[in-house]
């Protein structure tokens, strides 16, 4: 019942929203426990997260969030193996 990382990848969204189902979000949590690459991905996002909200919680606009996806599946792909 592991999660892989593409699937992490087609979670962040949800993840990072906070939609994430309980279940899910154990999954997510327990493969990154398991695998540095998508630590750091998901390091980097929480990172811009806070950058771009600093203490306003509010709604990330669409085109930053498309942006940060495509820019996290293009790291994603340059991770080392
Ligand atoms: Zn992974």
């Amino acid at each position: 019942m592991d999660m892989k990382c593409d699937e992490l990848l087609k979670a962040l969204n949800e993840y990072v929203d906070g939609t994430l189902e309980p279940g899910v979000c154990e999954m997510f949590q327990a493969h990154l426990k398991d695998c540095n690459p998508c630590r750091i991905v998901v390091d980097n996002v929480r990172k811009t997260i806070q950058l771009y909200k600093g203490d306003t919680p509010c709604e990330l606009p669409p085109e930053l969030k498309s942006r940060l996806h495509s820019s996290l599946k293009a790291r994603w792909k340059q991770r080392p193996v």
